[in-house]
């Protein structure tokens, strides 16, 4: 039997989880949740997806538009396992009530507080105690990324204390209503950010301290990181380390990728569906140890990174699969995302 996979909030994170779960053979989408009858409420049902509407108030407006839905969200929780929750970050106290009473499981993304749910999930870091949880909230695509990378250096050479420059797209590419379009904003400007403290919802032994800047671009967060490691080791080494790990990429500026317009580029030319880049793309060539401390950069595709993490999700609070390295496995070869 496969599981049933609720999706509320068909937006930018929400049909991309839809597309990765439809590709697992142990799970299946039981329907998705729009708001409002949109293009996107139109592709859901061109790929076969049931289509819902958030609330019975909204449904006059899908049959309007002759758009089909198969029901209300409340119907959609009567036959679905669990719910991943991609709605915007401010809805969280008003639809776990919901979930409760229709005791269905349920993730939520970064844009809600860790509180919400009182645990916060990344695959590699914690899959363990998430197993067969009620509630988790995937951290945000920064702190993902950031949490890939600590994890495996914390892992193999402790993490004495890191310090991270966050440069961060302004919008999503879809996204006409927000900027800047021409300025660079420190955000937020009273340091540090909220990027370290998220981290260490995850990893809460790790001293970060981060601060960000808000970008005029949509592609990419890029990430500028400073690490004391408690052991000492070479450059190679941290390369090596890298390489090993299911969702990191390392790429090279001598192979013209030196920006994060050419990482995006790269994804398309995998062929990787919306052009998504899932894993960490990490500059080798700007890995470095100078006065025995790490450096490097790397680029974080906001819209995806976020996309396999809920897939390991479901399959941990659903117990699909005890062992968490297996459930990165399973859902890296079925979205295509190489495995070493
Ligand atoms: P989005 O605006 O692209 O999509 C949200 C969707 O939810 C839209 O389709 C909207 O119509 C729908 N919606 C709005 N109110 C709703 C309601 N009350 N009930 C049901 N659906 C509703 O947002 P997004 O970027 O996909 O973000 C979703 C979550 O993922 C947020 O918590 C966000 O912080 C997090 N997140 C976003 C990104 C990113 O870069 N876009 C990355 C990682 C995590």
């Amino acid at each position: 039997m496969t599981a049933k996979v609720a999706i509320n909030g068909y937006g930018t994170i929400g049909k991309r989880v839809a597309d990765a779960v439809a590709a697992q053979d142990d799970m299946e989408i039981a329907g998705v949740v729009k708001t409002r009858p949109s293009f996107e409420a139109k592709m859901a049902l061109e790929k076969g997806y049931e289509l819902y509407a958030a609330s019975k108030k909204k449904l006059d407006d899908f049959r309007k538009s002759k758009i089909e839905v198969s029901g209300t969200l409340e119907e959609l929780l009567e036959k679905a396992d669990i719910v991943i929750d991609a709605t915007p970050g401010d809805t969280g106290d008003e639809y776990k009530k919901l979930y409760e009473k229709h005791g269905v499981k349920a993730i939520w993304q970064g844009g809600e507080e860790h509180g919400l749910t009182g645990f916060s999930f990344n695959s590699e870091a914690n899959y363990n105690n998430a197993l067969g949880r009620q509630f988790a909230r995937v951290v945000s695509c920064n702190t993902t990324g950031l949490v890939r990378v600590l994890y495996a250096l914390d892992s193999e050479y402790g993490v004495k204390k890191a310090r991270v420059t966050l440069m961060r797209r302004a919008a999503d590419p879809g996204d006409i209503k927000t900027g800047p379009i021409n300025a660079l904003i420190p955000d937020p400007i009273k340091l540090p950010s909220h990027h370290g403290p998220d981290v260490n919802s995850i990893l809460p032994g790790i001293d970060i301290t981060t601060m960000a800047v808000k970008t005029s671009t949509t592609l990419m967060h890029l990430h500028a990181l400073n690490i004391e490691l408690k052991k000492t080791c070479s450059e190679e080494e941290i390369i090596n380390l890298f390489g090993t790990r299911p969702r990191i990429r390392l790429v090279s500026s001598k192979d013209r990728i030196k920006s994060t317009a050419e990482a995006m580029e790269l994804a398309k030319d995998l062929g990787r569906p919306r052009g998504d880049m899932w894993e960490n793309v990490v500059w080798k060539d700007s890995i470095a140890i100078n006065k025995g401390e790490l450096y490097f950069f790397q680029a974080i595709h906001q819209e995806s990174d976020v996309v396999p993490e809920n897939v390991d999700a479901i399959r941990a609070l659903l117990e699909l699969e005890k062992d968490g390295m297996r459930s990165i496995k399973k859902t890296n070869t079925a979205l295509g995302l190489a495995t070493s």
